[in-house]
């Protein structure tokens, strides 16, 4: 066995590294500015870049724009440590870099063992993780995982007018050769990343760190409501057509069957035309957006959904017009690195609680497609994120941080058995 039995990350480091990083934005709480595509996102890597040749790995960005970093092992398989440093606007400090500095910190001590790793070890910085700017989140890793289709999104805008192609070639990257960058993964045994949870989950139950299951199934659509725009005061109430009406109804149906049914369930926003105090609204635009991690319970709340919008258009007199504009499949990881991870957290002093399921998507979630994948949590307090206020207590950085370590040691002790495993 290897010296990498007892890999041990020093959270001061990893702590070090963010404050610095911090710096950049004007500190802890002003507000992250590493916007991907941009020139801070490239100050950013530049910064990253600088960190990553104090420690004299070699470099390479590949064709989706991911940032590469190689601890040579004593064999070419690699098992892959990462996360991202873009942030979306005025972002916290812990989002993407928590994972990222633990990475740097996981390949600086590799680096700096006397002995290679039994394999390779390689940092990652997935290119444009958030969407923030494009409305297409993860980006890079999707190119890696071949789930990127770059006729889908090449004409996407941001709101300067600026197509989603043109910014990328800003960077050095062409959109329509971003697949290549699948061949990055040849080789690759699995991914662990270490992400802030995002949520209250772990903060409600008094949970420092966990061990995440998987990332949840996404179906978002576009509902419309068409009925009849009409006078306020001259429309009495049993003969109007109104739309605002049916989807109010519909989006309170549609909370209470994802409480039913343990999923989420969000109407982020009711559009009407003509929009005006004086009208009846003759059209309402519904954005829904559901999640769950058990596909057929996702699919069962969908129908739920549409089952209640129909009524409720039936009810009001309206038709109705459903369009899908984004759905992900659950992504369930690894069992033995979950399990692996679950028992790193317990011997970082984090307890040894039940995996919790990630709500929002993460570069893991694309990679877990196609490779054993484990992700760690650490709590967040206040339990929000995308926001300047983001926290993480300094106990749940140093316990996430410690288990990520351990649970790297343990991949690279167990790669024989994560090489000739299949994705679940
Ligand atoms: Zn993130």
């Amino acid at each position: 066995m290897s010296g990498v039995a007892r890999l041990t990350l020093d959270p001061a480091a990893v702590i070090a590294d963010l404050d610095e990083i911090a710096t950049q934005s004007g500190g802890r709480f002003a507000g992250a500015k590493r916007l991907a595509w941009t020139p801070d996102w490239l100050a950013a890597r530049a910064w990253l870049r600088g960190k990553l040749e104090e420690i004299g790995l070699p470099l390479s960005e590949d064709a989706a724009g991911n940032l590469w970093a190689t601890v040579q092992g004593e064999t070419d398989a690699f098992l892959i440590v990462g996360s991202h440093i873009d942030a979306v606007p005025e972002g916290g400090w812990l989002d993407g870099v928590l994972g990222l500095m633990t990475a740097l910190e996981t390949v600086r001590k590799l680096a700096a063992l006397p002995s290679p790793p039994p394999i390779s070890v390689r940092f990652v910085d997935w290119a444009d993780e958030e969407g923030a700017r494009f409305t297409r989140s993860l980006l890079g890793s999707s190119a890696c995982a071949g789930t990127l289709v770059p006729g889908d999104v090449q004409a996407l805008r941001d709101a300067g007018g600026t197509t989603l192609a043109d910014a990328l070639a800003t960077c050095g990257v062409d959109l329509d050769r971003a697949v290549g960058a699948s061949s990055s993964l040849d080789g690759a045994i699995g991914y662990l990343e270490l992400h802030i949870e995002q949520g209250p989950v772990l903060l409600d139950a008094g949970r420092l760190a966990s061990a995440v299951s998987g990332t949840v199934g996404v179906e978002r659509h576009l509902i419309t409501f068409t009925g009849q725009a009409a006078h306020a005061g001259s429309t009495p109430m049993h003969l109007r057509r109104d739309t605002l009406a049916a989807a109010a109804q519909a989006a309170l149906a549609i909370r209470q069957t994802a409480i039913d049914r343990g999923g989420v369930a969000t109407v982020g926003n009711l559009s009407s035309t003509p929009g005006v105090i004086t009208a009846v609204a003759g059209r309402t635009e519904m954005q829904l957006d559901q999640r769950h991690l058990d596909p057929a319970t996702l699919a069962a709340m969908l129908a739920d959904a549409l089952t209640a919008c129909r009524a409720a258009a039936d009810a009001f007199g309206c038709t109705l017009d459903v369009k899908r504009v984004f759905a992900a499949a659950p992504t369930h990881f690894h069992p033995a690195l979950v399990g692996a991870a679950r028992a790193a957290i317990a011997d970082a002093g984090g307890g040894y609680g039940d995996p919790i399921p990630s709500g929002p998507l993460h570069d893991a979630t694309e990679i877990g497609r196609i490779l054993p994948t484990a992700m760690i949590f650490a709590q967040s307090d206040p339990p929000l994120s995308h926001a300047a206020i983001e926290n993480s207590p300094d106990a749940a950085l140093r316990v996430a941080i410690d288990a990520y370590g351990r649970t790297v040691a343990w991949a690279l002790a167990n790669h024989a058995v994560l090489a000739g495993d299949d994705v679940p």
